[in-house]
């Protein structure tokens, strides 16, 4: 088979491969293919039979990042996705793709086509409501993070799990992008726009407090292994429609602190909102608001709930050290929430929520606001302990 060497495939390549590798389609099957990728790292291939209506998705990864040929890593980082995927779909079923195939030769997956799904980005975008995502992405975090600490977990089985996701190229990507860059400009990789230059060197350039606290969390993301998570937990990442979420993409999981997993997810609501409130979307506006409240609160319910039917370690049934856990989780969530606005208003990797905000005033506003909420979020980390803290924060930077 042609397949026995690593090459990058082209879609008539991925047809091929389709039919030799998976027991999917009919053999007979007149099969399309077509590059859907939008992402920044890989290709993603769709193919599709008209005949039966049937689909499914390959995504594979090359030596170089899809945006740029300077980028290099290593195609091990699909294994890392595909096994962690496959982890997820066991711990939380029904919220991940299913995997049908993991080919580590041609460092591919092939997996369950969500085509009838919107990205989520998009749909926020577009001002869309998804009544039943804080349910879904709480119950996601939840069962994919708990049963991967050393609460639960057996401590040596945990510690070979450990070994398996470590993911030092991609570890480094976020240690760059988000904890290092965005404070000094280290790479000069930097993006600001003119008009918020100075106040950016002076807010964030120069705010020697803020800094030190990056450097803290930045100890914190590489030395707290605590769960697998999933890394890169954007909205990007999330597949929605009305009744359904399916989270994609965890190419970055490793063991590292679970703030980072939840973090993300409200920084990107936070972006949502502003967004939202740019164009004076009040029902979107009311709505997003709801939803960071709740993916807070009912993280904290299913989790103290999912950790009194699961703990196993027995230091951690010790009266008080489930709410010292949550407070550290908490305010973990809080910093990373920060820092993960910041790098994205500041550094190399944009979101649309605020790059598509075409009038000048708008934006620099836009931005601001998101850079005062995010200096707060991570120097006074320790008091957000509920949703409302953050919804609260939102209003005052607004
Ligand atoms: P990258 O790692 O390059 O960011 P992603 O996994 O985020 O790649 O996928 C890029 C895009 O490909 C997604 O935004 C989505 O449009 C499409 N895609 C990825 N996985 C699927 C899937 N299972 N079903 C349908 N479309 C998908
Ligand atoms: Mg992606
Ligand atoms: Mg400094
Ligand atoms: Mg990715």
């Amino acid at each position: 088979s042609r397949f026995n060497q690593y090459f990058l495939m082209k879609e008539k390549d991925v047809v091929d491969f389709v039919l030799e590798k998976v027991d999917f389609f009919d053999s007979k099957s007149h099969l399309t293919c077509a590059e859907i990728g939008d992402g920044n790292l890989n290709y993603v291939y769709r193919v599709s039979d008209k005949q039966s209506d049937k689909s499914l998705i390959v995504k594979q990864a090359g030596h170089t990042a899809r945006i740029s040929e300077d980028i290099t890593l290593s195609t091990n980082r699909n294994k890392i996705e595909s096994n962690a995927l496959i982890i997820h779909g066991k711990y939380a079923p029904g919220l991940v793709p299913k995997v049908y195939l993991l080919d580590e030769v041609m460092s591919c997956c092939v997996m369950e086509d969500l085509s009838d799904h919107l990205i989520l980005r998009e749909g926020f975008l577009k001002h869309e409501i998804y009544p039943l995502f804080a349910e879904h992405i709480t119950s996601y975090m939840v069962k994919t993070l708990l049963p991967t600490t050393d609460v639960v977990m057996e401590h040596k089985q945990k510690k070979l799990l450990v070994k398996e996701f470590i993911n030092p190229e991609l570890c480094e990507i976020s240690e760059d992008l988000v904890y290092t860059e965005p404070f000094n400009n280290y790479h000069h990789r930097n993006e600001i726009i003119v008009e918020n230059k100075d106040w950016i060197i002076r807010e964030i350039y120069h705010d020697n407090e803020l800094h030190l606290e990056a450097a803290k969390l930045k100890f914190e993301f590489m030395n707290h292994a605590q769960a697998l998570i999933h890394g890169d937990l954007h909205t990007g990442s999330i597949f929605a429609k009305k009744d359904s979420t399916k989270v994609i993409d965890p190419e970055f999981a490793f063991f590292g602190p679970i703030g980072y997993d939840t973090g993300n997810v409200v920084a990107h609501l936070i972006f949502a909102y502003i967004n939202g409130d740019t164009y004076h979307k009040g029902e979107f506006l009311d709505w997003v608001e709801k939803t960071i409240i709740e993916v807070i609160d009912l993280f904290k319910v299913k989790f103290s709930q999912e950790w009194d039917g699961s703990v196993t370690e027995l230091l951690a049934k010790e009266t008080g050290f489930k709410e010292w856990y949550l407070d550290h989780i908490l305010a973990d969530t809080a910093g990373v929430a920060g820092l993960e606005i910041i790098r994205r208003i500041v550094g190399l990797a944009k979101v649309k929520d605020i790059t598509s905000i075409e009038d000048t005033d708008s934006r620099v506003r836009a931005e601001r606001i998101c850079l005062i909420l995010a200096k707060n979020l991570i120097k006074r980390r320790n008091e957000f302990k509920a949703g409302s803290d953050y919804t609260e924060a939102l209003h005052q930077a607004i």
